[in-house]
């Protein structure tokens, strides 16, 4: 492996590292939220709930709080 080889692939795993941190971080810091706040899923806006357990039904993830699903 030569040294292009090696920045590439170091480049590569910094990157996918950055990814992760940024999309996990995120969803770390969102804290409970304040009774009665809805939930919902960041790619179906429309699918809500008041459960912050919840998954959305159409694919399955965890619903986040609506006030941080950016609109
Ligand atoms: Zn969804």
């Amino acid at each position: 492996m030569d040294t292009s080889q090696i920045l590439v692939t170091v480049g590569g795993v910094a990157l996918i590292a950055g990814n992760l941190w940024f999309f996990f971080g995120k969803k770390a810091t969102i804290k409970p939220a304040a009774k009665g706040a809805l939930y919902a899923c960041p790619m179906h806006p429309w699918i809500t709930s008041d459960d912050p357990t919840a998954d959305c039904s159409i694919c399955g993830m965890k619903l986040v709080r609506s006030d941080e699903v950016g609109n």
